[in-house]
């Protein structure tokens, strides 16, 4: 059997990156479902006294279903 010195190799992806550090304007609310930037309607639940909008009726239902799982803070990894 024969070693191959390579070790671990380091996969060159995105792991660093900043892309959820993104702000809405305002105006807008963030759709805890799909992430993205809605504007205040009537698409809204409220949740633990907060309130969140949506772009369209299927991701509030999907929200209303666990709210927890949307709201679940990003988990933080340790190493940098
Ligand atoms: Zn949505």
């Amino acid at each position: 059997m024969e070693y191959q010195g390579d070790g671990w190799k380091d996969s060159s992806g995105a792991a660093n990156a900043a892309y959820l550090n993104v702000k809405t304007r305002p105006g807008f609310e963030e759709d805890p479902v799909c992430g993205i930037e809605v504007k205040k309607s009537e698409l809204k639940a409220d949740d633990k006294g907060a309130t969140y909008y949506f772009c369209m009726d299927s991701c509030r239902q999907r929200f209303l279903k666990s709210p927890d799982s949307f709201l679940a803070p990003t988990p933080q990894q340790k190493s940098m």
